[in-house]
């Protein structure tokens, strides 16, 4: 299996799978912030967190 964010070759039964390390994994919850914080709403106020920056533990799933 490949990793989705670098597509890199993931060793069946990795830790952080389906990504091939939890960098990865990160970059990915990150993309899915970003995501949201494109959403206009009334809790827009926030600063625009780097992609990279993304992926602390308020993240919610
Ligand atoms: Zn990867």
């Amino acid at each position: 299996m490949k990793c989705p964010i670098c597509k890199k070759e993931v060793e069946f039964g990795a830790p952080q799978m389906p990504f091939c390390s939890e960098r990865c994994r990160l970059i990915d919850l990150g993309k899915w912030a970003e995501e949201e914080y494109r959403i206009p709403g009334p809790a827009a106020a926030a600063p625009a967190v780097p992609a990279a920056e993304a992926g602390e533990e308020e993240e919610a799933e």
